[in-house]
């Protein structure tokens, strides 16, 4: 199974658009939205929910009132401010507990144990071209590149059990935590990066990630007619670090007017459907075999 990890230097670059766009056009594979901060591929590939599975990224302090001897250290050790004194009782407040452990490895009675909690959630969900599962954090929860990882695992499962081809990740945006665990493991990495000279940097970044897990590199320029002169040059800097251009997509108004029906861009008949179809050919030839530099 081939697994193929859409990326962007920064968000709001149309990832999850051409993401959503090449999971409509592979039929059959298996989608997973890494994106966990902000998960809308359910939303273009309307997905039906199948399964919903807690999950636990983090750990609370839970104190045995029969145990404590209330000696306050480890309201002292907190930094968190998460100890509270209620009457004569000490006791963790859950919202401002982050579950560090200093409390419990400081109680001299053996009072405090650390405990998992509920970070959000996992799911997954049938849409009418396969199987998608996605995470959502719960407000406040951090620790996404955790999150990322479980929703990359239940993927890769269902993707042997489903016997499917393909594993395509939109990933999460930026270059911090979160992207690095959307990366792990990929065999290849699709770019997608607009004409400006804050992408051709953002871009050059992402890929130095990318080619860390030796992931062959690809790129596709969105909203390229905007800055022609620009889009050439983020091409050509692309072409020189060894990523293979797949194209083009012009600007196109059909993208909003696809994204506010939850329709992916390819079931639509506009500039920018064309250019994600004519990438997607060359995306297939270029994952098994071999392609041409941008510029
Ligand atoms: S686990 Fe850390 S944050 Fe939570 S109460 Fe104990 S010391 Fe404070
Ligand atoms: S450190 Fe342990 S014994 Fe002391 S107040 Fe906290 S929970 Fe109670």
């Amino acid at each position: 199974m081939t697994e193929l990890v859409v990326i962007s230097g920064k968000g709001g670059t149309g990832k999850t658009t051409v993401a959503g766009s090449l999971v409509a056009l592979a039929k059959g594979a298996v989608a997973a939205d890494c994106d966990v901060d902000a998960a809308n591929l359910h939303l273009i590939l309307r997905g039906e929910p199948l399964e919903r599975v807690p999950y636990r990224g983090s750990e609370e302090a839970l104190i045995d009132q029969e145990k404590c001897v209330s000696c306050g250290a480890c309201r002292r050790v907190c930094r968190f401010d998460a100890v509270l004194v209620v009457g004569n009782r000490y006791e963790i407040d859950p919202l401002s507990c982050e579950g560090c452990g200093a409390c419990a490895h400081v109680c001299p009675a053996g009072a405090i144990r650390m405990e998992e909690r509920q970070s959000g959630w996992i799911y997954v969900s049938r849409t009418p071209y396969g199987i998608l599962v996605h995470g959502e954090l719960l407000p406040g929860e951090e620790n996404s590149g955790k999150l990322v990882t479980q929703v990359k695992m239940r993927a890769r499962m269902i993707a042997g059990k489903e016997g499917a081809a393909l594993l395509i990740v939109d990933g999460s945006p930026g270059i911090g935590c979160p992207v690095i665990a959307s990366l792990s493991g990929a065999h290849a990495a699709l770019i997608v990066a607009e004409p400006s000279r804050a992408a051709l940097h953002d871009l050059l970044r992402v890929a130095g990630v990318a080619r860390h897990f030796r992931a062959k590199l690809f790129l596709v320029l969105n909203k390229a007619d905007l800055s022609p002169k620009l889009a050439r040059e983020v091409g050509e800097a692309a072409a020189q670090e060894g990523m293979v251009c797949l194209g083009e997509i012009p600007y196109d108004e059909g993208v909003t007017w696809a994204q506010l029906r939850g329709l992916p861009v390819v079931e639509t008949h506009g500039p920018a459907a064309t250019a994600i179809r004519e990438i997607w050919e060359k995306l297939r030839k270029g994952l098994y075999g071999e392609g041409r530099g941008c510029g």
